[in-house]
């Protein structure tokens, strides 16, 4: 069966969907294609939900500027149609005084990137508002917060089917052909398969962001689209001590890698969660290594002494779509229409890790403006 469609959106994930949501109208047909049964089973929902400020990515990247936007953006929507959010509020906390030359460095970035109510605490500033967590200084980020993924996913998914979108599950992109007015994408299906041609394919394929990038005859290594995979474990703490802090407590970061530290993240239902640490695999598995305990343990300890080894169990884990390996400084997402490689229309999204959550709705603004140029 042939389908026309304007606009095809390959993944519904957080991202995928936050941009049906913004490009969809009545005067387009707008399909997102996912190969899973459902919408945010991968990254959208392995993640610590937490709404970044701003802080940590160099001034001007992308990942800068569309996570401070899509901070405001989301505590917008959150308030506007009741999506569980909390804005708990951030402290980056320095156990001796070498990080708390760090602390300084993320104030500037983060002030250099527009965030504007970043402030140090001293030890007993920090006593007074957490007092269970051990620092000599904190720098305390109000504006960061928690938010429920899923049903920020649902919204997307309401809004766009109100303007028109389809979302089609069990669907797996599996070929990409350049047209004359557009693309030939190849579908594998329960039924077997189809094709469709659309103006504009938008690559939101998140771990296999890089693949679908190849589909398309793009040289993934030539390009530096080449994606590693960076694991995100996460341990739950005894429920007990969940409630012996209030705030996301992160430790000050290594700002090499992916990872900005095993951190506390507060949950809607009331338990504590460490993680993510940071490992690069070679394939996607997300079972958590037990064994992983023991340097969780050690590493929160420094900050949280109330923690004890046997208040940890293995939760979940997540992996990162990283640009950059192992050892290697901060990659910025790439967002572009590849018409330089004789592909336009076909807009690619690669190495949408963290802040992506926070910055989906600012992703989508940016995706919708390159749209209206080639539409
Ligand atoms: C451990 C961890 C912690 C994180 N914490 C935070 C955080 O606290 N705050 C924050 O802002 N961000 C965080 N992030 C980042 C955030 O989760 C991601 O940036 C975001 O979820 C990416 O969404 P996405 O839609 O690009 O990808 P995904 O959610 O991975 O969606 C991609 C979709 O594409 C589909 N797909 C792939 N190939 C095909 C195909 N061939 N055909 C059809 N469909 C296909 C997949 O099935 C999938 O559903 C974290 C990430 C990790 C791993």
């Amino acid at each position: 069966m042939a389908y026309e469609a304007d606009i095809a959106i390959i993944g519904a994930g957080v991202v995928g969907l936050a941009i049906a949501a913004e490009v969809a109208n009545e005067n387009r047909q707008v399909f997102v294609l996912e190969k899973n049964e459902s919408f945010g089973l991968e990254t959208s929902s392995r993640n610590s939900q937490v709404i970044h400020s701003g802080i940590y990515y160099p001034q001007g990247s992308l990942k800068a500027k569309t996570c401070v936007e899509g901070r405001a953006i989301l505590y917008k929507l959150a308030r506007k149609y009741q999506i569980d959010h909390r804005k708990v509020g951030k402290l980056i906390v320095a156990v001796d005084d070498r990080e708390i030359e760090q602390l300084e460095a993320l104030l500037e970035m983060g002030e250099g990137n527009g965030v504007e109510d970043l402030r140090i605490l001293i030890g007993q500033e920090v006593r007074q508002i957490e007092p269970n967590v051990i620092a000599v200084a904190a720098l305390f980020s109000p504006s960061s917060g928690i938010i429920d993924g899923y049903a920020l996913m649902r919204y997307f998914i309401a809004q766009a089917k109100d303007n028109g979108g389809n979302i089609v599950y069990r669907s797996k992109v599996i070929g990409i052909d350049r047209e004359s007015n557009g693309y030939k994408v190849s579908v594998e299906d329960n039924s077997g398969g189809f094709s469709f041609n659309t103006k504009v394919l938008i690559n939101c394929a998140g771990l296999n962001s890089d693949n679908i990038a190849g589909l398309a005859g793009i040289d993934i290594a030539q390009s530096g689209y080449k994606l590693h995979y960076c694991k995100g474990e996460y341990f739950r703490v005894n429920p007990d001590k969940s409630k012996l802090v209030k705030r996301l407590i992160y430790p000050a970061p290594k700002l090499i890698g992916a990872g900005l530290g095993i951190h506390t993240t507060p949950t809607f239902d009331g338990v504590m969660l460490l993680g993510p640490n940071s490992r690069y695999v070679d394939s996607i598995d997300y079972s958590v290594n037990d064994q992983q305990k023991e340097a969780f343990y050690d590493s929160v300890t420094k900050f949280l002494p109330f923690i004890e080894y046997d208040d940890l169990e293995p939760e979940m884990a997540g992996i990162r779509p990283t640009l950059q390996g192992a050892g290697e400084g901060f990659k910025d997402f790439v967002i572009r229409d590849e018409r330089d490689k004789g592909l336009p229309g076909f807009i690619n999204l690669i190495g949408i890790e963290s802040p992506g959550l926070t910055s989906c709705s600012a992703i989508a603004k940016y995706v919708a403006y390159i749209v209206d140029e080639v539409l």
